[in-house]
């Protein structure tokens, strides 16, 4: 029977990136994904020649200099086919009709919004600064203690919402300023300012594309793995995590097969990890309840849509729109709602023509939407289920359609997800978007460690720290400093 270093429940971002850190540092290491494919939110599929994403569209912060290109550097994904956004004009927010661009660079960004709101120049100038200061800072957590006190957890303890109440006079532009935060849930009374600064912030600095599609990256990631000589196993699920003296002595996959192993990292919901845990001393009833009980932000409905040829030309930005003003309500759920906003996401033409083949439009979907159809499995859900998803599709283009006059008639295929398809494809509770909800004012509870009660299994991914791509990099070093030391993670720092 095989025993390795580490082994990793999950072939997610964080679980792949984990997995590169540590076999690179020479532990042996095995990732266990139970799905076919790897890459959980970074996976894309094809259909009739076109590639489309599932979960991770753009990204923020990959110039040089900027946080995400130092991060990708270490994991040799700059070679990527990275496309980089319109620096006058990554993403458009439309709110009731009237557009508002998002420029690149802090005074950039500062100076195309004043030229709407002149009055609010000031602000805007400190609102950027404020911004810049949170992104400047983001590797402060490698620094002594301290400062990452000050730094992140402070700004993780305060309110987005008043932030931006306190900073910004024009209840307009407050609006504007929260327009690109499809990306996170604008809870008034949860979200972090961290979290709101730190994502904000990296795209303000640069915005990327990727040109074919995110599966690149978990590609990338796992060839570096292999060739590090971590082994990666898919149709591997894990069934249970066997406790011994207090310690994860080895894991069930497919609830027959067993692997010994000195540490466990799970890149899965800590929720769905407790329940691996069937038998244990370690584990007191309190943590699994406090775990079990943790609030998980809402679900993301996508409609994937390919176009005829020729047709749509492609844009070099995001478009957000809304229908109406209050952004910071679209958290709230209403039964029986419709969409209210739309993000669209063009993807980059892979022949170089000026017309797309494919757009993606995402708006939130909350749980009790599909609630009614928990019990059902991929591809059986039943007729109800596909009328529900053609009419929200259809919500979707509506409102899409009145900022692209051409889409209509170009549509080939629609094809849709919902917070259930993540449920069953990458195992998140309640097909939760961004996993775990974090709330600036339940702190202790809701902002996780990498630690757990039991000493040798540790948790990554999106719940803990920050999500998305950038706050999920961050993460697999504070898990990997667990295991081998923040003096070897902090070293890529200086690579
Ligand atoms: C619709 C949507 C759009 C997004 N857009 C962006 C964006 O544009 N930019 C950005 O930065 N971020 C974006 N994000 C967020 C970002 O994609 C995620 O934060 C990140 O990819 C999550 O990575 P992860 O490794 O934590 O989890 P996941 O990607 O969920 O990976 C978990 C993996 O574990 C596997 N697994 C689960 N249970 C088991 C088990 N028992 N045994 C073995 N394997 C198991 C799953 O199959 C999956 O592969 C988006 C997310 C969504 C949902």
């Amino acid at each position: 029977m095989s025993k390795y270093d580490v082994v990793i429940i999950g072939g997610g971002l964080g679980g792949l990136e984990c997995g590169y850190t540590l076999a690179k540092n020479g532990l042996s290491v095995c990732i266990l994904e139970k799905n076919p494919v790897l890459g959980g939110c970074l996976q894309t599929f094809k259909r009739r020649g076109v590639t489309f994403d599932t979960g991770f569209h753009y990204i923020g912060g990959l110039s040089e200099g900027q946080p995400l290109h130092r991060i990708f550097n270490y994991f040799n994904l700059l070679d990527l086919p990275w496309h980089k956004l319109d620096e006058e004009a990554f993403d458009d927010i439309t709110i009731n009709g009237e557009t508002f661009h998002f420029a690149n660079g802090h005074e950039q960004f500062a100076e195309t919004l004043a030229e709407k709101f002149p009055n609010c120049a000031n602000e805007l100038k400190k609102y950027t600064a404020f911004l810049k200061n949170v992104g400047d800072n983001i590797f402060s957590s490698f620094e002594p203690r301290d400062h990452k006190e000050f730094f992140a957890e402070s700004l993780f303890a305060r309110s987005a919402y008043d932030f931006l109440n306190e900073t910004i006079s024009d209840s307009k532009l407050r609006d504007v300023l929260s327009g690109a935060s499809l990306k996170m849930e604008l809870n008034a009374e949860k979200l972090p300012l961290y979290t709101f600064a730190q994502i904000n912030n990296s795209f303000i600095e640069s915005a990327w594309r990727i040109k074919g599609g995110g599966h690149q990256i978990s590609d990338s990631l796992a060839k570096s793995i292999e060739a590090f000589g971590g082994t990666i196993r898919t149709k591997a699920n894990v069934t249970r995590l066997i406790e011994k003296d207090g310690l994860i002595s080895a894991v069930e996959i497919n609830g027959d097969e067993v692997i010994e192993t000195k540490h466990v990292i799970s890149n899965i919901h800590p929720a769905n990890t407790m329940e691996l845990v069937t038998e244990s001393q370690a584990l007191r009833k309190i943590y699994r309840n406090r775990i079990n009980r943790l609030p998980n932000t809402y679900g993301m409905f996508t409609a994937n849509i390919s176009l005829k040829e020729d047709c749509v030309p492609y844009k070099n930005k995001n478009l957000y729109i809304y229908q109406k003003s209050g952004l910071w309500d679209i958290s709230k759920y209403t039964t029986g709602q419709k969409a209210q906003c739309v993000l669209v996401s063009y993807q980059v033409p892979e022949d170089g023509k000026q017309f797309t083949r494919n757009i993606d439009l995402l708006t939130p979907m909350f749980w009790e939407e599909v609630e009614q159809w928990t019990e059902s499995t991929v591809g059986r859900r039943g007729e109800a289920y596909e009328e529900f998803k053609k009419q929200k599709a259809e919500e979707c283009i509506e409102i899409a359609s009145k900022h692209i006059p051409e889409l209509r008639g170009a549509i080939e295929h629609v094809y849709t997800s919902t917070p259930l398809s993540y449920r069953d494809y990458t195992g998140t509770k309640e097909g939760s978007a961004y996993g775990v909800q974090k709330d600036y004012s339940q702190l202790m509870t809701t902002l996780l460690s990498p630690k757990t009660p039991i000493q040798n299994l540790f948790l990554t991914g999106q719940s803990l720290n920050l999500h998305g791509i950038l706050g999920v990099s961050m993460t697999s070093f504070f898990t990997c400093a667990e295991i081998i030391g923040m003096d070897k993670v902090a070293l890529f720092l200086k690579e």
